[in-house]
């Protein structure tokens, strides 16, 4: 069983529709993939009507998550799995967020402007096509202007790692975890120690996640060393988590292939054994 639980779509930064990818994933022998759009459910319906025969889908989403309780505070994101999409408080967080991220997006623009710097927020908008704005459909508007190469140089300093990076209304993290929970749905910290991304996140605090309700870890992704994944993994032993791999495919916005890591079927079958939100869909 091959299981890939962490993708994107057009629904937010990632660069295939959400039907695309789920015959991609079936085309890359996977036999279960998890769609995580940012701060989104939008991409689930076009997914599951698209599901080619034999390839299951978990639906979910990966939350633009923050603890404020330090100075200055941590970004972080949280995968939320087979949770109730109908429930309110958790999609009134999530249509916060988004809305923040549109706001966010305008007052970027606004500061390359100001640096004779000329795009514009109809392109953006376009890059992002309806879906969640994020950094990467700006990204892609300097590439259409020809004032970057890649998305990866986008996100430099000079650009919107640093210079134009503004923030966003990001979901308190122990309320996440608990909309997640109270949705039926299980939580999963995204990228631990993703440190290049700016979301390195202190031991310290998930031991406090842990305790909130956190159900688990993603141990195996691109971004974390070896000496990464095997901390994360020993930490989720130490604190009663599971440990995750997923690939967290962006289709072109960035270059890992769909089950580049992937998770062990035990932690899936006790994934699906914990959520009492959702069912996974078989195709
Ligand atoms: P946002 O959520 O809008 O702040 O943008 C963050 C998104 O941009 C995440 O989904 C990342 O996958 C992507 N991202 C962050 N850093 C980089 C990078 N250095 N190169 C390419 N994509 C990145
Ligand atoms: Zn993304
Ligand atoms: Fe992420
Ligand atoms: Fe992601």
């Amino acid at each position: 069983m091959r299981i890939d639980l962490h993708t994107h779509s057009t629904a937010s930064d990632g660069t295939d529709p959400p039907d695309a990818l789920m015959r991609d994933a079936a085309a890359a022998g996977l036999d279960v993939v998890a769609l995580t759009d940012h701060d989104t459910t939008a991409g689930w319906q076009a997914a599951v009507a698209a599901l080619p025969p034999g390839l299951t889908l978990v639906r979910g989403a990966e939350l633009s998550g923050r603890w404020y309780g330090s100075e200055p505070s941590i970004g972080l994101h949280l995968l939320a799995y087979l949770f109730d999409p109908g429930y309110d408080p958790l999609v009134a967080e999530l249509a916060n967020v988004r809305r923040s991220r549109d706001i966010r997006a305008e007052n970027i623009v606004a500061l390359l402007n100001a640096d004779d710097i000329d795009i514009t927020l109809p392109e953006v908008r376009a890059y992002a096509a309806g879906g969640t704005m994020g950094r990467p459909h700006i990204a892609r508007a300097l590439i259409g202007r020809g004032l970057v190469g890649s998305v990866d140089e986008a996100f430099a300093p000079e650009w919107l790692g640093r210079r134009y990076r503004l923030p966003k209304a990001d979901i308190d993290v122990l309320t996440a975890v608990r909309l997640v929970e109270e949705a039926g749905g299980v939580s999963v910290l995204a990228h631990p120690r993703a440190g290049s991304r700016g979301h390195i996140v202190p031991d310290s605090l998930i031991v406090d996640l842990a305790v909130a309700g956190l159900w688990g870890l993603e141990a195996d992704h691109v971004d974390h060393v070896p000496e990464d994944r095997e901390h994360v993994r020993l930490l989720a032993r130490d604190l009663g988590l599971r440990a995750t791999g997923s690939s967290d495919y962006h289709g072109d916005n960035k270059t890992v292939r769909l089950g580049a890591c992937t998770t062990d079927p035990l932690v899936y079958e006790d994934m699906i054994a914990t959520a009492t939100g959702i069912a996974p869909v078989r195709g």
